[in-house]
């Protein structure tokens, strides 16, 4: 069962453009639309890329932004036709600023460089077309995935918490957007353990700038980590899940502020920033708050407040499920999909129970909602939906 906390899907793709790609202004190249080549060499090609993003932005720091504060970082090429690499638009050195950052995929036409920068329509055209000694097999893969959308939204990550299982770390701040006050928000700080700061999912690996690592997922996930210091240097490098990225710090190299050490963890979906809140990660279903920075997370029915302790459960894989039982206790379990149905045991608040597969049945209401689905589990027993969090309204496993 899932329930959108805030906002919706189309809210939150409108949201995304606050600070990366704003809403097309009047004048120059429209974000989203293919640009015209470019003369001149890649990386003023994708200097003008990432001005044209800059003058286009909400946030009045990148807005503001000149060519001094663009990074462009060509990481691969092949002869004089094709490069790719990350770009970057540094921010300054403030509270509320933060660094904008793509990656490129770049061929030289007769006019010129065409540039496309990742989330721009022509993207994925490029990346198709490029060789693979240019974007890998994986990275086309990556790059050309459409994404699922299930009506009524599906939250499943299958993402851990971005550091070791079985610590604890201290939860610093609730959902806030990338730079801060911004939307959507996409952002939560954590601090503390051993300082390894881990990849919540195995993924596709860069460097966008010094201190800040970003992981492309599947299903059009990606996560960003930044504020870190002895990052790794990576230029689509496969990680698995828990592969260390960095150690949590205070590198403010690319823009923005940070007070204390910590991760500063962002996660994107279809190349923007999403609201985090209403995600699972580490078995935590994050909560937003009244304001930035604020919010909870939730283990079944246990609640930890921003300032708290989150143990690191581990992944929750994307048929596997939460028991909620909505104030603690438990959850029966039955032989069929209803309450007509004998008792065949119960499940504990916060267990991990794995679907395979759902069927309507008797109506229950719980933490997230009413619904009449129930969850044939491994086990061969059954438990209401409504009992559950599994990051989906429908079946995650298909039906029975
Ligand atoms: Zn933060």
């Amino acid at each position: 069962m899932f329930r959108t906390q805030t906002r919706g899907r189309v809210g939150v793709a409108a949201l995304a453009s606050a600070i990366v790609l704003a809403a097309p202004a009047a004048a120059g190249a429209a974000p989203g639309a293919a640009a015209a080549p470019s003369t001149g060499g890649v990386n003023s090609a994708v200097t003008a890329r990432l001005l044209d993003q800059a003058a286009n932005a909400a946030d009045a720091g990148l807005r503001s932004a000149g060519t001094h504060d663009t990074r462009v970082t060509v990481t691969r090429r092949d002869g004089q036709t094709w490069a790719f690499g990350t770009a970057v638009i540094v921010a300054p050195h403030e509270e509320d600023a933060y660094p904008a950052g793509w990656v490129f995929v770049a061929r030289r036409e007769r006019a010129g460089w065409r540039v496309a920068l990742d989330g721009e329509a022509g993207f994925a055209d490029l990346a198709q077309a490029a060789p693979a000694s240019v974007v890998s097999p994986r990275e086309r893969a990556l790059f050309t995935e459409v994404a699922p959308t299930y009506a009524g939204g599906d939250y499943r990550t299958g993402m851990r918490l971005p550091y070791g299982l079985g610590q604890s770390w201290s939860f610093t701040g609730g959902p806030h957007g990338w730079a801060g006050s911004d939307t959507p928000w996409s952002s939560i700080d954590l601090a503390g353990g051993d300082q390894r700061v881990l990849a919540a999912r195995g993924g596709t690996a860069y460097t966008m700038c010094r201190g800040w690592i970003r992981v492309i997922h599947d299903r059009g996930y990606a996560t960003d980590y930044y504020h870190l210091w002895n990052n790794i240097s990576v230029n689509g490098a496969s990680v698995g899940e828990g592969a260390y990225l960095g150690d949590t710090g205070t590198d403010v190299t690319c823009g923005g502020a940070a007070s204390g050490r910590h991760v500063h963890f962002a996660l994107r979906q279809n190349n923007a920033y999403v609201p985090v809140a209403g995600h699972n990660l580490g078995k935590w279903v994050v909560m937003g708050g009244g304001g930035t920075y604020q919010g909870y997370a939730l283990h079944g029915s246990a609640q930890v407040n921003v300032g708290g302790a989150l143990y690191n459960h581990g992944a929750l894989g994307l048929n596997q499920a939460l028991i909620d039982a909505n104030g603690g206790g438990t959850v029966n379990r039955r032989t069929g999909p209803g309450t007509g149905y004998a008792v065949a045991g119960s499940a504990a608040d916060g267990a991990t129970v794995t679907v395979s597969c759902s069927a309507n049945g008797t109506t229950h209401a719980g933490r997230w909602g009413s619904t009449a689905l129930w969850n044939r589990l491994s086990d061969g027993t059954w438990a209401s939906d409504a009992f559950m969090w599994t990051g989906s309204a429908g079946p995650i496993n298909g039906w029975c």
